[in-house]
């Protein structure tokens, strides 16, 4: 039985294309150094793989930005505003990732969203009537060649057009159906390139394909696929699907002729079931997605094997191949680097590098089943220490359906705050963080490392702090916050705080162009030892007469931002966070903090692809999980909370029952659509929507800011109106973050 894995983390072990690329875009590196860091951690990841003995290895699956962004690139869907700009290709390429700010001009970056249902985030191609779509581009054929010369013969791996196509903005007049026929002539081309070059596998990711499709949707896919495989020549094609199931296509991706088509049978719930009552049509292989791609839990071998036997019954022995779930390019690269977890917790992980010799065990297992390495994997699974607190399970047991009501109702709590907070018209603040200067982050890892003392540690922050409370006053902004400077990630930061977690040294994951965040892993059952935050609140506040937002990371973002469990379900373990941040805003009220922010960045990111899916499986407890964290307070008290990175426009009503005070969120980057879907459903809580982008080092004028606020007041009530940038600051420098605000106050008071 044949492995083979979708694709593999491409940051570097060391995030060295992190750091490579920061030094590329301050002007210390040539491109040619940047190559040179990016050609060898390709070759680093397809040496591991080829020492494991992987049979399928991808190619093409590295990226200097984001994998969407390429394929646009590739196929020449650059809008004029990047190429007016008239720099160099990769100058362009990242005109488009991050925006452009220079003596050529000022544009802002494409919009970002999130990946399907993953915290890694790809920008949002754009295409107008002007673009001519054709296959300009090398990337992958390059690829190949390289790894070839490496000596292995990769499957070229694409994003597959009809995602492609699902996911681009078409801002001319033409659609979708008007560039199908198109595409499907280009990637003719695409194949013919890399065939030419020696490929015998080309691989369609087509993800796209596990959400709800339509008849249209359908018969696109239908036509783009059946011109495709009509004239690939020998060549081999793979369709490969992840992040659920096929429900809706199933018939007509196994009746095409495809030589390869792979599915997920972690998240794929229908997976396995598709395939018994439909069977798996003969001489194909079928890429059996078995070894879970996103999370970092050692197989479960008993388990695996039964989905595979299962899958042999359908669809015969010959023709399986043991796949990853997804592109492991969602779990860390690692556990060889982790030098403080001790080998009792390490025992039950596997990374992305620990993912492949389990590929090769679990394709052996299959034909040969070995007893004893089978009887070690379920002792394994059976051992795992420190995992229970009785306490906790009666905590959640005892939760009363009135705890996840806050009182009295928004109207009235809104009458009480405005009274008492007296704020200007359009109050002003930020999202919370402040920029994380080198200052800042050795100072945290000084202490880490044991090179400074406790005392000083938080003299430091202190000192940081008082100086940040400081330049707000001075920039006039009316709602002020402490800065987080003594946190590297605002669910790490509280996974390292809360009992039942675990947390790594380098176990990064990317999260959007080159930065990556350090997921925690919840180990056991969740509960908070002692007050983690109040001590920086309290002293922001004992600095200024003015209001200091108490900063707080919310339950559901905290469980979506960290490796979950796999023997209890996700809604009991948010469950058991939600108290214990419970426990904390609680903790901050009562120490005088009167505003209290809690950040909901990531609501959306377990939200099914399935929008029939969406209450019954999430909304309907992870929105109670919010609000069981805010109920408690005064009626005076007031909460806010906050979301970026993705489409909130279609969940409206459910972030209104989330029933905060105030909700600031990302909308710079996706042209504010998000405001009419306000307006339609009657938003009652106040709103903040980004008014520049944080993503980007580009610094917005008044006017600007006046322009995006002015379109703001043609749908929100001035009332209800706040003023922020459209994310924390703390991935920005010192010298943007301040002219940006000050830009920020001064639109605010110009309106004023
Ligand atoms: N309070 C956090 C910050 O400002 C929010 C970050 C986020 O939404 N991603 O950094
Ligand atoms: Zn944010």
């Amino acid at each position: 039985m044949k492995t083979s894995v979708i694709g593999y983390p491409r940051i570097g072990k060391d995030r060295e294309l992190k750091f490579a690329s920061e030094k590329y875009f301050k002007g210390e590196i040539s491109e040619k150094e940047l190559n040179e860091t990016a050609a060898a951690i390709r070759a680093g990841n397809l040496k591991a793989q080829k020492d494991a003995g992987i049979n399928f290895i991808s190619s093409n699956n590295f990226s200097f930005y984001d994998n969407v962004l390429d394929t646009a690139v590739l196929f020449n869907i650059i809008p004029a505003r990047y190429t007016e700009l008239g720099l160099p290709a990769l100058d362009t390429y990242f005109a488009m990732a991050r925006g452009y700010q220079g003596d050529k001009g000022n544009v802002k970056a494409l919009a970002m969203k999130k990946w399907f249902n993953t915290n890694y985030h790809y920008l949002v191609p754009e295409i107008d009537d002007s673009i001519d779509v054709k296959l300009t581009g090398t990337k992958p054929v390059d690829e190949y060649k390289e790894a070839a010369a490496q000596g292995v013969n990769t499957k070229v791996s694409v994003t597959g057009p009809f995602t492609f196509l699902k996911l681009l903005r078409y801002t001319g007049s033409k659609t979708i159906a008007d560039y199908a026929p198109v595409f499907a002539a280009e990637y003719i081309k695409l194949i013919n390139t890399v065939a030419d070059a020696g490929a015998e596998w080309i691989e369609f990711d087509e993800p796209y394909l596990v959400h709800d499709l339509s008849t249209e949707d359908i018969k696109i896919f239908k036509d783009i696929y059946n011109t495709i495989l009509g004239s690939k020549g020998s060549v081999k094609v793979l369709l490969q699907t992840y992040f659920g199931d096929i429900r809706d296509i199933y018939h007509e991706v196994t009746a095409l002729p495809f030589d390869g088509i792979g599915l997920d049978f972690i998240e794929g719930k229908k997976t396995l079931e598709l395939v018994k009552t439909n069977g798996f049509p003969e001489g194909k292989l079928l890429f059996a997605g078995v070894v879970n791609g996103k999370n970092i839990w050692k197989n479960n071998y008993a388990k695996t094997l039964g989905i595979i036997d299962e899958i042999k019954a359908a669809a015969g022995a010959d023709n399986i191949v043991v796949n990853t779930s997804c592109s492991l390019l969602h779990v860390p690269y690692t556990l060889a680097s982790e030098t403080k977890l001790t080998d009792d917790y390490k025992k039950h992980f596997a990374f992305a590098e620990e993912k492949l010799p389990e590929l090769k065990e679990i394709a052996s297992l299959a034909v040969n089943a070995d007893a004893s390495v089978l009887e070690a994997n379920r002792k394994l699974h059976e051992s795992r220490a420190n995992v229970f607190d009785a306490k906790v399970q009666e905590r959640v047991k005892n939760i009363k359906d009135s705890d996840y009501t806050r009182l009295p109702a928004f109207a009235e709590r809104e009458k009480i705050q405005k009274e008492r907070f007296n704020l200007p018209l359009f109050p002003t603040t930020t999202i919370g963080s402040f920029p994380q200067t080198a200052d800042v982050r050795k100072n945290r890892q000084d202490f880490r490392k044991g090179n400074i003392s406790e005392e000083e540690y938080v003299n430091f922050n202190k000192n940081k702090i008082a100086e940040c409370i400081k330049l707000q006053e001075e920039i006039g902004l009316d709602v002020l916050v402490h800065g987080e400077f003594e946190r590297n990630d605002m669910v790490e930061y509280f996974g390292e705080h809360l009992e039942g977690y675990l947390f790594t040294e380098k176990a990064w994951v990317q999260s959007y162009g080159t930065r990556c965040v350090k997921p925690p892993f919840i180990w056991g059952d969740v509960s908070r030892k002692e007050p983690i935050t109040v001590k920086w609140s309290a002293f922001a506040k004992s600095c200024t007469d003015k209001e200091v937002k108490g900063m707080l990371t919310g339950p559901v973002t905290i469980l979506n931002w960290s490796f979950p469990r796999e023997d209890i379900s996700i809604k009991e373990s948010t469950l058991q966070i939600a108290l214990a941040i419970r426990d904390e805003v609680l903790d901050l009220e009562a120490n005088g903090i009167n505003i209290i922010q809690i950040d909901e960045a990531a609501l959306r990111e377990k939200l099914p692809l399935r929008k029939s899916d969406w209450y019954s499986e999430y909304l309907d407890w992870a929105i109670p999980a919010f609000r069981l964290v805010a109920s408690g307070v005064k009626p005076e008290t007031q909460i806010h909370t906050h979301m970026c990175y993705s489409e909130f426009t279609d969940i409206i009503p459910a972030i209104d029952a989330m029933d905060a005070d105030v909700i600031t969120f990302e909308a710079s980057r996706s042209d504010l659509l998000i405001l009419d879907s306000l307006k339609e459903n009657n938003f009652k809580t106040e709103v903040g929507p980004g008014v520049y982008d944080i993503h980007s080092p580009r610094v917005p004028s008044v006017d600007e800011i006046i322009t995006a606020l002015t379109k703001m007041r043609t749908k929100i009530d001035d009332s209800k109106l706040w003023v922020n940038p459209d994310c924390g600051l703390k991935t920005r420098g010192n010298e943007e973050t301040v002219k940006s605000l000050k830009n920020l106050v001064e639109a605010a008071k110009k309106l004023r």
